[in-house]
């Protein structure tokens, strides 16, 4: 059986369910498989979501079984989306877009964050581990809400989030600190994104054995380093070519480019992993806000953190250290672990590290970079709004803008699917302010003026948060957050 090994060397494999049990590697590398599985789309045309879910995940996620794969598969996506399609394809002028924003908190997340706590609960069954999983998780806004309502009342399973008390929106606040349910925390972190991420990281690698052992808890992860969670992404990617071919937008086997909102680069390597099995993917472009750290490794080969932290419109991807690039140097490194094991120290230790240019030449046959700021962004907005009658949120903006300037600089005129990420109704403020609309003081409004301009529904879920009052009030420094976990886990 096909095993699952972390980029950094520890050389015993794992089955798909150990590894979506740990999240992370013993030896703080990610989890990911040499051999990726072919699966040819020809064998696919006609499958819906879930059969394509059923396929993807059942040859990728060795170790499991296929009836346990699809028991996973229906419980995930079982009434939560608000349709059928679940990852519907719209054509907006000549750019596709594939809409993720149709789950319960309306962020592709949901995506993946469905099916992660029913891999987990089914590894727990299999492996017969006796210990509770504690999911520690940093969010950048969406990961947040999208995690704490997967997780929900799991049995076996509790959650803590930590997210950073400024850079998110008031709708991505209230989604966590209103979240109902017994086993789970929310706690702010005076400080950005990458602080929460990194004492999350600090966490896995410093929480003692023995209190771990005492607690009888084991951690995990639901961050997109947690190969079961990278897993359910890579089926959209196939769904949304058998879309365009079905409607006649592309033919069989015809090259298709995607354009990534991009910030810890989990949603674009599962599209270069569906590349691997075969998808005939173009390019990848991976969209980078002004925070465009990987604009410029892509461009250079050199990846460097040493910039000043920008916060933007669009916050999920305001993020300067993208952890699943690891996975994408371990594979153009020809899976010397050795090469990403350096690398990753000169990141923690210089804040930078360099790349050979036969890696990089690898990397860039599959990968385009592009990135917008906030002017271009709101810009994108607007015009699309003008244009076309359908609104973006800033994430899938920045896409927008990168897939025009992509065509514009390489004359590539390849059918391109614009990833869109977050529904515009939980980005109000920003959206308005794009189509040169007063901002009415109170979300609730917000959402009212949004509907009125556009004649769409704001998604459920969004307009009942704000009537609900916060349960959980607490903010802490980052380095803290031990603390917190380990008095939150003897407290019970
Ligand atoms: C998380 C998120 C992204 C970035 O996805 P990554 O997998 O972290 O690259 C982009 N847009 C939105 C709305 C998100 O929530």
């Amino acid at each position: 059986m096909e095993l699952f090994i972390s980029t950094r060397g520890d050389a015993s494999g794992v089955t798909a369910p150990e590894a979506v049990l740990r999240g992370i590697a013993p030896d703080g590398g990610l989890y990911i498989r040499k051999d990726m599985p072919s699966i040819p789309v020809e064998e696919l045309a006609g499958a819906d979501f879930r059969a394509l879910a059923e396929r993807i995940l059942g040859e990728y996620l060795t170790g499991y079984d296929r009836e346990e794969i699809r028991g996973c598969v229906e419980r995930a996506y079982d009434g939560k989306f608000d349709v059928p399609e679940i990852a519907p394809v719209r054509a907006v002028g000549d750019i596709h877009v594939l809409e993720l924003f149709h789950g319960p908190t309306a962020a592709f997340k949901d995506v993946a964050l469905s099916a992660l706590p029913q891999l987990m609960s089914c590894a727990l069954q299999k492996t017969g581990a006796r210990d509770e999983i504690l999911i520690l998780t940093a969010t950048s806004g969406d990961t947040g809400s999208a995690a704490l309502t997967g997780f929900r009342d799991v049995p076996g399973i509790r959650i803590i989030v930590f997210y950073p008390d400024r850079g998110i929106s008031p709708i991505q606040r209230a989604q966590m600190t209103t979240m109902a349910g017994d086993n789970l925390g929310v706690c702010a972190i005076s400080g950005n994104f990458d602080d929460a991420q990194t004492g999350v990281k600090r966490i896995f690698a410093e929480l003692p054995e023995d209190f771990r052992a005492r607690c009888h808890v084991a951690l995990s992860s639901a961050n997109s380093i947690n190969i079961g969670r990278l897993a359910p992404q890579i089926v959209y990617y196939y769904s949304a070519y058998l879309d365009l071919v079905q409607r006649g937008a592309l033919r069989m086997g015809e090259k298709l480019n995607f354009c990534v909102p991009t910030g810890n680069f989990g949603d674009i390597l599962a599209g270069y992993f569906a590349k691997r099995m075969g998808l005939p993917v173009g390019k990848l472009i991976c969209a980078s806000n002004a925070n465009n750290v990987l604009t410029d490794f892509l461009n250079t080969g050199v990846y460097d953190k040493k910039r000043k932290f920008l916060t933007t419109i669009s916050p999920s991807m305001d993020i300067l250290v993208s952890s699943n690039l690891e996975r994408l140097l371990y594979l153009a490194l020809d899976c010397d672990a050795r090469a990403v094991r350096e690398r990753m120290a000169a990141l923690n230790e210089r804040g930078e590290y360099s790349m050979p240019e036969a890696a990089m030449a690898k990397i860039r046959e599959s990968f385009a970079a592009a990135c917008a700021t906030d002017e271009q962004a709101l810009d994108a907005i607007r015009r699309v709004f003008r244009e076309h009658r359908y609104l973006m949120d800033p994430h899938t903006a920045v896409a927008w803008k990168a897939a025009e300037d992509y065509r514009a600089a390489t004359g590539d005129r390849a059918p391109c699917v614009v990833l869109s990420t977050a529904s515009p109704y939980k980005f109000p403020a920003s959206v308005l302010t794009a189509l040169g609309e007063e901002i009415p003081a109170d979300a609730a409004a917000q959402l009212k003026r949004m509907e009125e301009l556009s004649g769409t529904k704001a998604p459920a879920p969004l307009a009942h948060v704000l009537d609900r009052a916060p349960r959980f009030r607490d903010v802490i420094a980052p380095g803290e957050m031990m603390n917190y976990v380990m008095e939150r886990m003897t407290r019970r």
